[in-house]
């Protein structure tokens, strides 16, 4: 059971540990024995649980950052992205409707929605499969993920058919694997610290719903789910979000490597060289190929460097994940994303000696 989970999330950002120790005291909270007991933090807001200090560090993350428009929106606090995708397919679901709302995101797609829509067996929402072949009449719920896992490319919705809602993953749209090209209004967005910083263990998420009934709805989902969601864990992803603000406020005159954003850019880079290098000289493998583009964050041209490879074996190998297992190199298939398995989802986020081990492996299969 434990592997499976583990290989199942094996995107854990561990990789980001060396950044946070270098923080040190800076990132650190103490929370007394009598603090956040009540169930309650701001019993005047639509989303009653969402802590007042991490409200505010989201909205001064995402105006520096310039990724998304948190004017006109507001904000609903989950247990992770994973209980927002949930609390949002509530939210949009007719709760009078004959038939379940057919839920889709374009293949390859994050292989948590199929699993995470449909293991309750809901007679609201129900998994419809690939975005790209869908064609049925009435309502359906498209998940864009951009950039996307498991292939890292920038997305747009696929599917333009009337009475469907879009719903956009944005957990992996940050300057450290992509360039910021515009500051994105959508009326449904979803982001999560656990790709943003790192701080997956902390479990926290957050939508900016444009929609005032839709952000009630999925407040409702969420009281009726866990009755909110942990105020300390709300504490601690407010002061990372703020250690992160004060770190790149001032990119211009302070040390780079300061800035979370540039250290992430910097790594991620430097994998990503690592990555291509090896697939170049084994000639067994192909990646995808990313463009630079503008970011309007790092105000210089960037190339997406995403959080996972989405690695293909060339030639006789059918089976990508079973042939790397037998490397032992352990990967996820193509299969899980609605894919070939012919193609295999690598995380790029775990730990240096991993990764080191990881390239020196691919290297290996060739000599
Ligand atoms: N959306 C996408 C696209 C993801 O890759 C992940 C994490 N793998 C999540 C959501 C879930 O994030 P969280 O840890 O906040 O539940």
């Amino acid at each position: 059971m434990f592997s499976n989970f583990k290989c199942e999330h094996s995107g854990d950002p561990t990789m980001f540990e060396p950044f946070w120790r270098k923080m040190g005291d800076r990132s650190t909270i103490v929370i007394p024995g009598w603090q956040s007991m009540s169930y309650f933090s701001d019993i005047g807001n639509l989303c009653w649980f969402l802590e007042p200090d991490f409200a505010k560090e989201i909205r001064r993350l995402h105006k520096l950052v310039g990724n998304a428009i948190t004017e006109d929106h507001y904000i609903v606090v989950g247990t992770g992205s994973t209980q927002l995708f949930q609390a949002v397919l509530y939210a949009l679901s007719p709760p009078d409707a004959t038939d379940p709302v057919d839920v889709v995101s374009a293949m390859p797609y994050y292989s948590s929605y199929p699993s995470v829509t449909d293991y309750l067996k809901s007679g609201l929402y129900r998994w419809g499969g690939d975005a790209h072949t869908y064609n049925k009449e009435g309502a359906y719920i498209e998940m864009v993920t951009s950039p996307n896992n498991p292939d890292g490319h920038a997305r747009e919705s696929v599917v333009n058919l009337g009475g469907g809602t879009r719903v956009y993953d944005l957990a992996y749209y940050w300057p450290q694997y992509t360039p910021i090209t515009s500051n994105v209004d959508h009326d449904l967005m979803l982001f999560t610290v656990s790709k943003s910083t790192g701080h997956a263990g902390t479990r926290i998420g957050w939508a900016l719903v444009k929609d005032k009934e839709i952000a009630k709805r999925m407040t409702k989902f969420i009281e009726l789910n866990t009755i909110g969601v942990s105020k300390d864990s709300q504490l601690r992803a407010a002061k990372i979000l703020r250690t992160i603000s004060d770190s790149c406020e001032h990119m211009a005159t302070s040390d780079h490597s300061e800035c979370f954003f540039e250290y992430g850019r910097f790594l991620m880079a430097r994998r990503w060289e690592q990555l291509r290098d090896a697939v170049r000289r084994s000639g067994m493998f192909s990646l995808p190929e990313f463009l630079p583009d503008f970011c309007k964050y790092a105000g210089v041209a960037t190339t997406p460097h995403p959080a996972f490879a989405w690695l293909k074996c060339e030639g006789e190998v059918q089976d990508c994940e079973s042939f790397l297992r037998s490397h032992k190199i352990l990967t996820r298939s193509g299969m899980h994303f609605g894919a070939d398995p012919k193609y295999v989802r690598v995380s790029m986020l775990d730990r240096n000696d991993t990764f080191k081990l990881f390239v020196e492996r691919l290297l290996s299969i060739n000599s």
